[in-house]
């Protein structure tokens, strides 16, 4: 495996990993001044997390990391936050609150070696059985915000924005405006298909605009490789086809199911897991008012599961 601290501008760093279209392995930030520096999300594991601060020592020598932003509450973003224990935490409020809704490291890993009786069960396994949670303490946020929040780091303005609910129930871009970078965690995902937790694809689409509306010219999703604006512009698209193909089987009383394997068929592309298109319908399905849509970390990976059969 290949990870790399990549520089993007003057201040700026991006954490990403080479051919790695799996779950779990999350983009970075970091933006740094004048000796100190912010990080955005930490990693899944704590030897992932370990691997990230050596390469940011070797990079930045001396610099302390003071403040971590976490763009939301997956543990994918949070499970390293223990590894910075001087640092200041913050996230929005509506990313915060929801903390106690996540699967911890003891339910995930059990869920990954519980006997493979079910597709979901097979399905954990598969994708999250690899990575070693031992040691994994979750550490809240120590400071949140809602709106939009400006911090120095150094002499360099960092813009937070919170953008409300879209991939998870809160979700947190990090922007630096005087250098055109935006860190958008996972409300934009690059070669490889959107999850929505939140229960709303329509949400997901106003995420989208939200950063595009920024200005920002270098975009760093939460996984897979950094884009410009026209892969934002290209993703959220996507995601507008996909609504309107999941809304039209909404309004004709197709099942969910059935509507989550016509969508993954029509717009699965040549991205990794067309089966997460199961969560972008059910948010189709429950912007349109749809009764009954699984939510919910396990119902979603369920259906997720189903569909990747
Ligand atoms: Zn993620």
């Amino acid at each position: 495996m290949t990870s790399h601290l990549r520089p993007l501008s003057d201040s700026t760093w991006a954490w990403l990993h080479d051919d790695r279209t799996g779950w779990g392995w999350s983009n970075c930030g970091v933006v740094a001044s004048e000796g100190t520096a912010l990080l955005v999300d930490t990693q899944f594991t704590l030897a992932a997390t370990r691997n990230l601060l050596d390469a940011f020592v070797g990079a930045l020598p001396g610099v302390r990391i003071e403040t971590v932003v976490n763009s939301h509450q997956n543990g994918d973003h949070t499970w390293g936050n223990q590894l910075l224990p001087d640092a200041e935490i913050v996230t929005s409020s509506a990313s915060a609150a929801h903390l106690c809704h996540e699967m911890n490291p003891a339910q995930l890993t059990a869920l990954c070696q519980a006997a493979p009786s079910s597709a979901v069960v097979s399905y954990a396994a598969k994708h999250f059985g690899g990575f070693d949670f031992t040691g994994v303490e979750v550490m809240p946020a120590t400071r949140t915000f809602t709106g939009r929040e400006e911090v120095k780091v150094g002499t360099v303005l960092v813009e937070l924005l919170d953008l409300g609910p879209g991939h998870s129930a809160g979700d947190v871009a990090v922007h630096i405006p005087d250098e055109g970078v935006l860190f958008a965690g996972d409300a934009i995902f690059s070669g490889m298909h959107m999850v929505v937790w939140s229960g709303s694809l329509d949400a997901c689409v106003r995420s989208c605009q939200s950063i595009l509306d920024t200005g920002a010219e270098t975009i760093v999703p939460g996984h897979g490789p950094v884009l410009d604006r026209v892969g934002v512009t290209e993703f959220r698209d996507y995601l507008l086809r996909v609504g309107e193909s999941a809304d039209a089987y909404a309004r004709a009383g197709v099942p969910l199911d059935e509507a989550a394997r016509r969508v993954r068929d029509e717009h699965g592309q040549s991205w990794a897991h067309p089966e997460r298109l199961y969560t972008a319908t059910a948010g189709a399905y429950r912007d349109a008012g749809i009764q009954g849509v699984p939510e919910g970390t396990f119902a979603l990976v369920e259906g997720m599961a189903g569909l990747a059969t």
